[in-house]
């Protein structure tokens, strides 16, 4: 398995270049059930605002909307109930902050997936 390991400020580098319209919109990807989802779509599944930054990244969409765990060749949309501080790492990412600690982190969305997201929320976005 192969671990990246990247300083904060890569991380924010590579969140940048997904070219979203703002922070709420910045994707990644859950490495089990590949979800990818934002900081809009916790919002959306009603996590509270103030614990939207604590979760992203780290416990996959679906633990919020009762997924359930993910199913063998189930297309990625979902979410499931997987989370980084759980028993088993499989995670690929690390996020390593300027005093050495290490954050697990979720797969950063490619441009293309983060964009899409950002569309799809905002297609869907509550009336008012
Ligand atoms: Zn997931």
């Amino acid at each position: 398995m192969n671990l990246e390991q990247i300083t904060v400020g890569e991380f924010h580098q590579r969140c940048k270049a997904q070219g979203v319209s703002g922070r709420m919109h910045v994707a990644l990807k859950c490495p089990v059930c590949g979800t990818v989802q934002s900081l809009t779509s916790l919002d959306r599944a009603g996590v509270p605002a103030g614990k939207q930054e604590h979760y992203i990244g780290f416990s996959c969409v679906g633990r919020f909307t009762n997924a359930g765990p993910w199913k063998k060749d189930e297309p990625p949309g979902r979410g499931c109930d997987w989370t980084l501080g759980g028993l088993f790492r499989i995670h690929k990412l690390e996020v390593i902050t300027a005093d050495g600690e290490k954050h697990p982190t979720f797969e950063i969305a490619t441009a293309e997936e983060a964009q899409a997201l950002e569309r799809l929320h905002e297609a869907t976005r509550a009336p008012g």
